[in-house]
């Protein structure tokens, strides 16, 4: 029999309709007392950190969480997470940035309808986490959701209505859940060798800045007080604007002089970017040496930034962790 630490979050899991809408109100113990199942193969203990719509979690609350796990990672088998599906992609991403090397699953879950209406998804989705986390092949963070088990770092939130939510953006997923069966695409547990390692800290000092044609690039200059690094999604494979005159690259190189970071990023979904493919990225690639997201999540990649800027600032040490792999992040070696 599994022992598994069951961590309440609040989301619409755990939420009650209101008359000012949804809010989280069911507590985790009742949660558990939705999948009476579950006694076959497991037994949780719950606890509840906080309780909230996920739209107001943030990196204290992620931090908050790997601590929790870290306090009770002897104790357990495996974790399992209810959390809000809004953010769910960008904690699982920063869970498996600040839990690495865990051969304890750590499982995070929700849905789209509350615990307590006859028809829900928030049934399904608890008991195959509680089954997931159960399973001894299961390890590191990952959302389990509509019957598929996605690795921390590769989830999106890609329906706001539909029990499929969730795909697993240029990677397969871990696996797929059928009733009682859990069927392992990516088996790999013997990769996992030595202690799980925790990281104490990020740095959420961390902007995303989606282009439109016809961005006005000083913007970077009236938020650079604000910030240690942005990411700029950018166009298909990856460029910076040139209207005509050097406004958006000049806001680039005065950004990097001043000791912040620039990350290129893609706003197109799947299969990631490649600054050197097109003129418009390819030199200012070269000339300042852009990191670039390549096939990682904008999730994934700004998680990643936080974690890395909690441990340095220093230009080089970023762009040797951004491109070491953690938790199948990244797929492209640079
Ligand atoms: N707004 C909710 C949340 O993210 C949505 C959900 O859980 O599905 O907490």
């Amino acid at each position: 029999m599994k022992k598994l630490l069951l961590i309440a979050t609040g989301g619409t899991i755990a939420s009650r309709h209101t008359d000012t809408g949804l809010s989280p109100q069911i507590p985790v113990s009742e949660l558990l007392a939705y999948v009476p199942e579950a006694k076959s193969f497991c037994e949780a203990d719950c606890v509840q950190p906080f309780s909230l719509d996920s739209t107001n979690v943030h990196s204290e609350h992620w931090l908050k969480l790997s601590m929790l796990i870290e306090e009770n990672y002897e104790k357990y088998d495996g974790f399992v997470i209810c959390h809000g599906t809004d953010t769910m992609a960008y904690t699982a991403a920063a869970l498996s940035y600040l839990i690495r090397n865990s051969r304890k699953p750590v499982v995070i879950t929700g849905s789209q309808r509350p615990i307590d209406l006859s028809i829900t998804d928030a049934r399904s989705n608890l008991l195959d986490s509680l089954r997931f986390a159960s399973d001894d092949r299961a390890h590191d963070v990952v959302i389990v959701f509509g019957g598929l088990a996605i690795a921390g770092t590769r989830a999106k939130k890609e329906r706001t209505r539909s029990y499929n939510a969730f795909s697993s953006i240029n990677f397969p997923p871990i696996a797929v859940l059928h009733d009682e069966r859990v069927v392992f695409y990516i088996d790999d547990k013997e990769k996992v060798k030595g202690d799980a390692v925790f990281a104490h800290s990020m740095n959420p000092k961390v902007f995303l800045y989606k282009l439109i044609p016809g961005s006005d690039g000083s913007i970077l200059e009236l938020i650079a007080d604000k910030y240690d690094a942005v990411i700029i999604e950018s166009f298909g494979v990856g460029g910076i604007p040139q209207y005509g005159d050097d406004r958006f690259h000049t806001a680039v190189r005065k950004w990097i002089e001043s000791g912040r970071l620039v990350v290129m990023s893609t706003q197109v979904t799947f299969e990631g970017s490649d600054m050197s493919a097109y003129q418009v990225g390819h030199v200012m690639k070269n000339t300042y040496r852009l990191p670039e997201s390549y096939d990682m999540t904008p999730e994934a990649a700004i998680a990643k930034s936080m974690w890395i800027l909690g441990q340095t600032k220093d230009k080089e040490q970023f762009e040797k962790l951004f491109y070491t792999p953690v938790n199948h992040d990244l797929l492209f070696e640079p």
